[in-house]
């Protein structure tokens, strides 16, 4: 039996508590194409640093991502703002689930800080779901907005955002902000919601990414799915559809690896002709841009696509 502990600071707690009493679940064993680098370059070492430095958290490490080596190694980190704890429980999740803290008032400061130590063209700030605050956070998202583009006049911001469920104006205060690409992603298909993503619902987020245009019709939106937790081909075909009616602009489609025996199964490790042949469909539905294979994630290599996705659209 596996239980996953958090002792880096303090004493020893579980991490996800919810989850700490369920059954292991099988664990597959990876195949050949699922490779990372392994994280011990210098410049894997600054970015670390700089992390450390302004006390931040990042989704890179809080969710275990497999591509830290690679990111790290240019300096590419994505910031998870509001504290390392989620109100949330998803059954996918590596991010710590609890009860968060207070917001930290410089936290902004800090973020548009690291961005300019890092050198970053292209910053990715997301976070973990405050269910707890009477806008969601999102006032806090837009404060960092702010402080950013205050400090690194050319950087290009995205906002990777929670659901904001019933969290009435969160969506227009975080484009009031005017970040350059608006992501929320989408996680799975419908279906699979109640198992893999309890706490949210499966239109809130479509209806998120609709507003967003609706509010901001030259703002890119953007989202993404993980595959291998059980979804059939016809409903991420599905889901395709769903974001075209909501006209979004970018998907992402990645592999779903399991975080520890007490999180959800791998029920399949995808190859990678099948996410290049879901990449054709979704261009053929639409699309603007698609991210599709093993090792995608939404931030990964977001700064290069952010770039082609605005010359493509200068271009029509
Ligand atoms: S893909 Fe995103 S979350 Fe993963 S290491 Fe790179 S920047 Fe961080």
């Amino acid at each position: 039996m596996t239980v996953v502990i958090d002792n880096v600071l303090g004493p020893v707690m579980p991490r996800h508590p919810e989850k700490a009493h369920r059954p292991d679940q099988p664990a597959l064993r990876k195949p050949d194409w699922i490779r990372v680098k392994a994280p011990v370059s210098p410049g894997y070492l600054e970015t670390q640093r700089i992390v450390r430095a302004n006390g931040l958290h990042t989704v890179c490490e809080e969710a275990g991502c497999p591509n830290i080596g690679e990111c790290w190694e240019k300096k590419h980190a994505t910031f998870m703002i509001m504290g390392d704890t989620c109100t949330r429980a998803c059954a996918f999740c590596n991010v710590k689930t609890g009860l968060p803290g207070a917001l930290d008032a410089a936290e902004p400061e800090h973020v548009a800080e690291a961005t300019r130590k890092l050198g970053l063209s292209h910053v990715v700030v997301t976070s973990v779901d405050r269910d707890d605050l009477d806008d969601g956070g999102a006032t806090h998202f837009a404060a960092v907005i702010g402080a950013i583009r205050a400090r690194c006049l050319d950087t290009s911001i995205e906002v990777l955002t929670p659901d904001f469920l019933r969290k009435d104006g969160a969506i227009e205060t975080v484009v009031a902000a005017r970040p350059d690409i608006f992501n929320h992603n989408l996680e799975t298909v419908p279906a699979k919601y109640l198992t893999v993503r309890p706490g949210a619902r499966y239109f809130t987020s479509i209806r998120l990414l609709q507003r967003v245009k609706e509010i901001d019709p030259g703002m890119f939106t953007k989202s993404g799915i993980m595959v291998g937790l059980g979804e059939t081909r016809n409903e991420i075909l599905q889901v395709m559809d769903d974001l075209r009616s909501a006209d979004v602009d970018f998907l992402t489609i990645g592999q779903y690896l399991q975080p520890s025996r007490k999180h959800h199964a791998v029920i399949r490790f995808m190859p990678p002709e099948e996410f290049q042949a879901l990449a054709t469909i979704a261009y053929a539905k639409g699309f603007s841009m698609v991210s599709a294979s093993p090792l995608t994630r939404s931030s990964h290599h977001a700064g290069e696509d952010f770039a082609r996705l605005r010359a493509l659209r200068a271009t029509r």
